[in-house]
């Protein structure tokens, strides 16, 4: 296990190449500004009953898919499945168009090995715009960092669809609206259309669920509770939880990562982890990682984390 020195540096200390790298480079971001002028479409198209449940149910399987696969398992490996189904997880996590998930993962993994400190990619002290979007938008974290997923990455099919990653975002839009077509055809008193699926299922439920997700860098790092005393700014917050399907207790999580739970206590809702469990009953995942009893109660021993889990193999 390796240990990595936590410093409380601003991001001010670092070079001019380094601001270049994290400006934003806005020919390539264009996928991301795109999507949130469409929102505004929802003015034109209206909305329907058919078009909000799709949008939320959306919201919910993919969200489930973020935290419960590209986080939980391919960023910390704290649970275990066959290689099919790490395939169909990967596939579900890329439809929330968050990039591929060796992307993903090894981004997350170099947050965890430096957070809050100059080289964290998205630490709110780096200012909160920096912390939300403005990491991802620039140059610097455009590429996969395949030495801190050579783990994940030896199996082509997920190289594949890290290379591909706008594939499966792209199937998921044009099966909605071809969708909405064939209701407004056959059943036209659901009135909805091909557009108006397109643009409430694809485009504002993915607007909102990216926001969800990045909330977690840039509000949990911030607000809401300490319980652990870890190197970093982490925090527990109920709010961020519910939006997020478990990923609020981010200040357990960064106390012990490789937990496939992270609402430590049976009061800490942590709904991606009741649905693992579900999947755990059906054999679907297994050897699910729970928190050691010496780290759960580390707040009432007064031990502080100091060591950074290495989840790399
Ligand atoms: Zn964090
Ligand atoms: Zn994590």
């Amino acid at each position: 296990m390796k240990q990595y020195k936590h410093r409380d540096h601003g991001i001010g200390e670092l070079s001019d190449a380094d601001h270049q790298s994290l400006s934003v480079d806005w020919v390539r971001v264009w996928p991301f500004v795109a999507i949130h002028l469409l929102c505004l479409a929802t003015l034109w198209v209206g909305w329907s009953a058919t078009a909000l449940v799709t949008a939320l149910i959306l919201y919910l399987v993919r969200m489930f898919a973020i935290t419960a696969f590209y986080h939980r398992y391919f960023s910390h490996k704290s649970f275990k499945t066959s290689r099919p189904l790490q395939f169909a997880f990967a596939i579900l996590g890329a439809s929330a168009t968050q990039r591929g998930p060796l992307w993903w993962a090894s981004h997350h993994r170099f947050h965890h090995r430096t957070s809050d400190t100059e080289e964290d990619p998205h630490s709110p002290r780096h200012g909160f715009w920096q912390s939300h979007c403005g990491w991802f938008l620039g140059q610097r974290y455009f590429e996969t960092n395949f030495d801190l997923i050579r783990d994940f990455a030896k199996y082509p099919e997920l190289q594949w669809l890290d290379r591909y990653d706008w594939f499966v975002p792209v199937i998921l839009g044009v099966t909605l609206w071809i969708a909405g077509d064939m209701l407004s055809l056959f059943l036209p008193q659901l009135e909805t259309s091909g557009l108006q699926m397109f643009i409430w299922g694809y485009c504002v439920s993915t607007v909102i669920l990216i926001h969800a997700t990045l909330a977690i860098n840039s509000f949990a790092h911030r607000f809401g509770s300490r319980r652990y005393q870890t190197p970093d700014d982490s925090r527990n917050n109920l709010l961020l939880a519910l939006i997020t399907l478990g990923e609020g207790w981010h200040n357990n999580h960064h106390h012990f990562s490789g937990s496939a739970r992270q609402g430590f206590f049976w009061w800490e809702i942590d709904i991606s982890f009741y649905l693992l469990k579900i999947m755990q009953w059906c054999g679907l995942i297994w050897d699910l990682r729970a928190v050691p009893e010496r780290k759960k109660w580390a707040h009432r021993t007064g031990t502080k984390s100091t060591v950074v889990e290495e989840v790399l193999s």
